[in-house]
């Protein structure tokens, strides 16, 4: 039996769950496959406004034995701050469950148009692999003689030995049991020159356990150009924290509506939980109507799956999800151009996974 800790949380979150379980459920039925959904509610606006906080004070009793977290989306900003919603919250997970790796699909589905003029589906395929935990997110630094003309700023980037190289061992793993083997890496080492070329030494020590992939490394600004110019060329890219946080947003952006993106935030080691969740947010223009597209949500539980080891699921929820959106009769969200709600884009996804492939 596999525990999955089950947390809608805000806006549109409330509203894709119920779809991602839909699916779920339905794959789950066909393969067989023990998995056990515990709601929670917390982890939510709704929750900070009458308890003060986000999560109760015994959150990682009650979630952390889980195998692991399907998220909704948090954030509530006209009644709580962003950044008190999300330190409460997600990065919380991030944090004391050690997901020390973020991995986003960049992959151009059927019937979704790509704001890249001439894409079509098989042109961007990739995974971007980002450094969760370290890099340029520190809180290493501080402001000398604050206030007067001499104010200085200093914030530090660290790398550790452990931390670089966790995180590159995933992506290379990833990148070996890929068709192309290719595997991008993105630096900075011409203008950061201390810590950039030490990820970059760390790079080609790591490929040379990994012969059967090809490596190519990039400066982030011409990698982005890269992106949008020839995004056919790339199939794993890693990077450290703040770069890989640029390139999840946008690879994914590259391939048209921001809805049906999926994220992980990785415990490869499975000490503790990994958390599944859509790209997008809480999305507050629309929520409570209905009308949000909840393929990224979907996506989100197929990663979850093949996470959890079932990728005879995880292929049967790809495809229906496909077979949905390459389907012109079928339900479309208007995101995607349509009039349909997102339940019933849900059904549609939910039935076609019942017999996929
Ligand atoms: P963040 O997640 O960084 O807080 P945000 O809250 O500004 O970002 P989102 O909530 O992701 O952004 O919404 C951005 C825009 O995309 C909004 O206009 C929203 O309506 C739209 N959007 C987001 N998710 C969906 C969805 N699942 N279906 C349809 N539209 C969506
Ligand atoms: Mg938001």
């Amino acid at each position: 039996m596999q525990k999955i800790a089950v947390i809608a949380g805000d806006g549109i979150g409330t509203e894709v769950m119920p779809e991602g379980l839909r699916v779920l459920r339905a794959v789950a039925e066909r393969f067989g496959l023990a998995l056990r959904f515990d709601e929670f509610d917390f982890a939510h606006c709704r929750y900070y406004e009458q308890h003060g906080q986000m999560l109760p004070d015994d959150w990682k009793d009650r979630i952390g034995g889980h195998d692991a977290i399907f998220f909704g989306a948090v954030g509530w900003p006209a009644t709580v701050p962003d950044h008190v919603s999300l330190w409460g919250s997600l990065l919380k997970f991030r944090r004391e469950f050690d997901q020390f790796v973020n991995l986003r699909p960049a992959r151009l589905l059927p019937g979704v148009r790509s704001p890249l003029a001439g894409r079509g589906p098989g042109d961007i395929d990739m995974w971007i692999v980002r450094e969760n935990t370290e890099g340029e997110y520190s809180s290493v630094g501080g402001r000398m003689y604050a206030g007067t003309e001499r104010e200085i700023v200093i914030q530090e980037t660290v790398m550790s030995r452990v931390g670089v190289d966790r995180v590159l061992h995933f992506a290379f793993e990833l990148a070996a049991s890929r068709p192309r083997a290719r595997l991008t890496s993105a630096t900075k080492s011409n203008g950061i020159a201390i810590t950039m070329p030490y990820w970059d030494e760390r790079v080609e020590a790591m490929a040379a356990q990994y012969p059967g992939v090809a490596v190519d490394k990039f400066h982030i600004d011409i990698l982005c150009a890269h992106f949008v110019q020839r995004p056919q060329h790339f199939d794993v890219v890693v990077a450290s924290n703040l770069f890989g946080d640029i390139l999840s947003d946008l690879g994914p952006a590259c391939t048209g509506t921001i809805a049906v993106a999926p994220s992980a935030n990785l415990n490869p080691t499975r000490e503790w939980p990994s958390l599944f969740e859509p790209v997008h947010g809480s999305a507050p223009d629309i929520a409570g109507k209905g009308i949000a597209n909840p393929i990224g949500q979907i996506w989100a539980g197929a990663m979850m799956l093949d996470f959890l080891g079932h990728r005879a699921a995880h292929d049967a929820v790809m495809a229906a999800i496909e077979a949905v959106l390459a389907d012109p009769a079928a339900p479309r969200t208007p995101d995607l151009g349509g009039t349909a709600s997102c339940a019933q884009l849900g059904e549609a996804i939910a039935r076609a996974a019942r017999i996929a492939r």
